[in-house]
């Protein structure tokens, strides 16, 4: 469909629309359907040159520069990039009235990022029938400035530093994070930082995914091994409990006013990843 159809419905589109070229070399179409009470629109953006490549995945609505770097970054690695549209505005939750993902009992609104699991086959496979053999998934977030409790009125709870640490006056890096040696300015803000996720029953990280994150960290970015017990109906936790198969990067930016700061942080830490983890031509190490 032409990308213009879809400027009334959804802002990022509307965002970007008179963007020189914004759009070039990019198939453009969506998706509708409902699950357990809430009604999905995906809009999917595939590369023409080069369809074969990672599955990006924009979860959250609101967060805009998410959106910009994973139409760069579809442009620059081919492969499919999915969003979320929540409507015309920019709404981090999906209205609906139903069960969200892993939580039990019904709701209003539903993260989209906690909407991953066996109880809403439509939604996930909505993103997973995409992921080409041997790519990885890639999933582009952005993040509030700071933590709940770090003094300066921060939010959320993604940061590469040890909260508690941190409350008692000392710098560490949380549990499975890796501080960036020798961060370039852009890149060297706590909330900046790149993830992946491992099993919590496997004690710790393979030498894959160790080595992975280690260069990754060696190349200026802050890198977390996410340990997951029980999923909380995120991509990062769905995919480590049911597709250890699949390869799944989670690049998280601090949030910024212009989008463009964000979104260029977006496209040095998924280089990164490509670099130091995807071991030979497209053949991801999961
Ligand atoms: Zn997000």
């Amino acid at each position: 469909m032409p990308v213009e159809a879809l400027q009334d419905i959804d802002d990022d589109v509307r965002r970007n629309i008179e963007k020189p070229k914004f759009f070039d070399g990019i198939n453009v179409s969506e998706y509708r359907f409902s699950e357990n009470g809430f009604d999905w629109h995906l809009v999917r953006f595939v590369s023409n040159e080069r369809p074969k490549g990672p599955l990006w995945i924009v979860p959250h609505d609101d967060e805009n520069a998410a959106f910009d770097a994973m139409i760069a970054a579809v442009k620059a690695h081919g492969g499919v990039g999915i969003a979320v549209n929540s409507g015309p505005g920019s709404a981090r939750r999906q209205s609906g009235n139903g069960i969200c993902g892993v939580r039990s009992g019904t709701t209003t609104s539903c993260d989209p990022n906690r909407n991953f699991d066996a109880k809403t086959p439509f939604f996930t496979s909505a993103f997973l029938s995409h992921a080409a053999a041997s790519q990885p998934v890639i999933a582009l977030h952005t993040n509030s400035p700071g933590f709940s409790g770090d003094g300066n009125g921060g939010r959320g709870e993604i940061t590469i530093y040890d909260i508690a640490a941190f409350k008692r006056g000392e710098i560490n890096p949380r549990h499975g994070g890796t501080f960036a040696v020798n961060p370039a300015a852009e890149m060297a803000n706590a909330d900046t930082l790149g993830l992946t996720a491992f099993l919590a029953r496997e004690g710790k990280p393979d030498d894959t995914k160790s080595k992975c994150g280690q260069a990754i960290a060696n190349d200026g970015i802050h890198f977390w091994h996410e340990r997951v017990l029980k999923s909380d109906g995120s991509m990062s936790n769905y995919l480590a409990l049911n597709r250890p198969d699949i390869a799944y990067f989670n690049a998280e930016s601090r949030s910024e006013a212009d989008l463009a700061i964000a979104a260029a942080r977006h496209q040095i830490m998924v280089a990164a990843y490509l670099k130091n983890c995807v071991a030979s031509g497209d053949k991801p190490t999961p």
